[in-house]
């Protein structure tokens, strides 16, 4: 086999092997997390710490008109026990009951609303749980496929690199070498001459050249340096 032929089909190898490199990384890449599942735990997060808020606001607001009560209680007592008799006392005493009751209505229905609240992001919690674990369980399933799939792949890797180094084997270093250096400076590194032309970069070879590259010798585009092969 000419050894133009050995570099294009060890490039055929090498297509292959960069497919199964690139197949194995992108499955361990969707192995390391679900998008999905980060963005739906982070909304459940969210709906959770809101309504813990809310509790800790009820619980303030509860306290709070606890003591207004007691307060109040204590206010009405002393203005219906009959101790305090001058008007201006009991016209105090009388105002101090009403703002309080006031600031008690105040607190009630701020009250009211927070628990409006809560009972809404305590719907919105329930329902970030069930999607929550949805896409847990779907994610669970993925997992295992792509796991299933991580096997194969890297079983096709192993077999691709065997066959690549028993092909690169049979290669002379120095034709090797060659290879490598065009390939890295140029991605591809063997293209076929069509009709006289480098199909690297169209130009038209030399009649000597063309009849080099039939003959099998390993030979070069004068104008982009890939390595010729006749198909
Ligand atoms: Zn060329």
């Amino acid at each position: 086999m000419s050894i133009a032929r050995q570099l294009f089909q060890l490039q055929e190898v090498d297509i292959e092997l960069e497919a199964a490199e690139k197949a194995v990384s992108g499955i361990m890449h969707q192995l390391e997390g679900s998008e999905a599942l980060t963005a739906v735990r982070s909304q459940l997060a969210g709906e959770r710490q809101r309504l813990a808020e809310l509790k800790k606001q009820q619980r303030s607001i509860e306290l709070d008109a606890g003591s207004i009560n007691a307060k109040l209680k204590r206010v009405e007592e002393e203005l219906y026990s009959g101790r305090v008799r001058n008007p201006k006392e009991l016209s105090n005493l009388q105002r101090e009951f009403e703002i309080l009751k006031a600031n008690r209505n105040k607190l009630e229905s701020r009250e009211l609303e927070i628990m409006d609240q809560a009972e809404q992001v305590g719907k919105r919690v329930n329902f970030a749980e069930k999607e929550s674990q949805v896409v847990e369980e779907g994610w669970q399933r993925q997992k295992e496929q792509l796991s299933a799939d991580l096997e194969h792949v890297r079983a096709v890797l192993a077999e691709v690199t065997r066959r690549r180094q028993q092909l690169a084997d049979g290669i002379e270093p120095s034709a090797l070498n060659t290879y490598q250096d065009v390939k890295r400076a140029k991605g591809k590194a063997v293209v076929p001459v069509e009709r006289g032309i480098c199909t690297g970069c169209r130009i038209a070879l030399s009649v000597t050249d063309t009849h080099r590259v039939r003959s099998g010798q390993l030979v070069r585009c004068g104008s982009c340096g890939r390595i010729l092969y006749a198909p």
